[in-house]
């Protein structure tokens, strides 16, 4: 059940009551609040599974090792990590006027803080986040995507259970009820989804100069060097491409390779998806859906409009079922119209023969910075070369996806691929305000003489 429109401003006026209360400061509470959410994991897991099951028709593996595990992952984290990251730190002053002076840290909570979740990760994009959120001391709105509406209304029903409903609040709905909270003042607003709705995101917390973090998408190329694993670089980017059918925003969007490879790279592609899904991928377990009609006629307007002599793989589907099979794709231009010109999301694989890695890397740089990068090569100079000359959110150097799921590692886009950053000390950063603070002693009144007025030439003090 939708959230009715009028209920969200106090929504919003109670989580600010209750964060003024100082409840959420308590360290013992957050960790309270952290092991319940690790509780609504643990024995709703089953519940969880089946609401993306319906959502998605993605298999439990899936939706454990991609939706659940992370947030497990990043809760041991703060749990382990709370009393460090919370920690006041006090820093050594540089300048010599100020030696006598204590200066620290404080890691202070923003407030009250706006999470927006997306439907592909319906139970990560939402859940992950809110763990830097609750060990930071924020209170939160959780607003899931109705997209992945089975999931949604799950959450919904069932987190408040777990969760105190005096500092963590979920509204449910779509375009209006995200419209009517977006006008709210919040303390940061943390988005997952499409550019064009973050660039919405993003102008209505303006008006509060609130700050924001962009988790956005784009088209994540692959490139494989000569010197590549081919056998290995096809295995491990068809695994990438088309879990969860191609919905990731991390998924390789299309492969660059040289023109001598490509044989190696079809055959072995070939060979891969039969041994995976079958030889109708259709009736396997293994594989998903497409979310909602909307994103299937999107999808599969990228098949019916190329020269059917391109698709090497794939190219069926079926709109009751909202099933795509895997596809690939080839020869395709780099500029393909359509295709080349927008994020997938969706399981077509584009092939794009090259000269060289010179060539790839003219490529990638005439598109939108994308979220992720992924590079097959043994040879480092060929890495550097490539990193050194392109931009991405992240990069990972043969394979795919693995850098998104270490949480040493910051997860973010750059510009068209978002902005802003989170997982593990970086969730709480982002949900964290550094108050700078100096703490001076009232004596060595004297010494202050030089910098009150009226001023003369002896107070000009380098
Ligand atoms: P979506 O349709 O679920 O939208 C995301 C959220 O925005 C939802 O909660 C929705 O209610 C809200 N929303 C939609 N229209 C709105 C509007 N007009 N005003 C205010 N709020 C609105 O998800 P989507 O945008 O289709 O997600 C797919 C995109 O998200 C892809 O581009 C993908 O790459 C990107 N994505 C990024 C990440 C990441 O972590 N960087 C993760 C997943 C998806």
């Amino acid at each position: 059940m939708y959230t009715p429109v009028k209920e969200i401003p106090s929504i919003v006026r109670n989580l600010r009551e209750s964060f003024f209360s100082g409840i959420t400061k308590n360290i013992d509470y957050r960790r309270q609040q952290l092991g319940s959410l690790k509780r609504f994991l643990e024995e709703r897991e089953s519940d969880l599974v089946k609401s993306v099951e319906n959502d998605l028709h993605k298999n439990v593996v899936e939706v454990i090792s991609a939706e659940i595990a992370p947030i497990l992952g990043e809760i041991e984290f703060m749990l382990k990590n709370l009393n460090k990251l919370s920690k006041t730190t006090t820093v050594k002053p540089q300048y010599a006027m100020n030696a006598m002076d204590k200066c620290t840290v404080r890691k202070e909570p923003k407030g009250v803080v706006l999470i927006i979740g997306s439907w592909n990760y319906p139970i990560q994009l939402l859940l992950l986040p809110i763990v830097g959120a609750i060990a930071a001391g924020n209170c939160v709105v959780l607003k899931p995507s109705e997209v992945a509406a089975h999931t949604s209304e799950f959450i919904a029903k069932v987190l408040p259970q777990y969760l105190d409903t005096k500092t963590v609040s979920v509204v449910q709905g779509g375009v209006p009820e995200t419209t009517a909270l977006l006008v709210e003042e919040f303390n940061h607003i943390f988005y997952t989804g499409n550019g064009a709705v973050g660039k919405i995101v993003m102008a209505a917390a303006s008006k509060h100069l609130t700050p924001v973090t962009l988790e956005l998408g784009g088209k994540s190329p692959a490139i494989i060097a000569p010197d590549a694993n081919v056998e290995v670089a096809a295995n491990r980017i068809l695994w990438g491409k088309f879990y969860n059918a191609g919905q990731t925003c991390i998924a390789p969007d299309y492969v660059l390779i040289p023109k001598s490879q490509v044989d190696t790279f079809i055959k072995a592609s070939k060979k891969i998806l039969e041994e995976r899904y079958g030889r109708n991928p259709q009736e396997s377990d293994s594989y998903c859906r497409i979310i909602s009609e909307r994103r299937f006629d999107a999808v599969k307007s990228f098949i019916d409009n190329l020269d059917s002599s391109k698709i090497i793989t794939g190219g069926q589907t079926d709109k009751k079922d909202l099933y795509i099979a895997p596809t690939i794709v080839y020869p395709i231009a780099s500029n393909e119209a359509g295709l080349m010109n927008e994020e997938i999301f969706g399981p077509i694989l584009p092939i794009i023969p090259i000269e060289d890695i010179d060539e790839a890397i003219r490529i990638v740089n005439s598109k939108n910075t994308p979220l992720a990068l992924y590079i097959y090569t043994e040879e480092k100079a060929t890495y550097e070369k490539i990193l050194d000359n392109t931009q991405s959110g992240g990069a990972c150097i043969n394979d795919v996806l693995m850098h998104a799921q270490e949480l040493a590692l910051p997860f973010g886009g750059l510009g068209p691929s978002g902005m802003g950053s989170y997982h593990g000390a970086k969730s709480f950063e982002t949900f964290t305000h550094e108050r700078a603070t100096m703490i001076k002693s009232t004596g060595l009144e004297g010494a202050m003489e030089a910098r009150y007025p009226p001023y003369n030439d002896s107070k000009k003090i380098l």
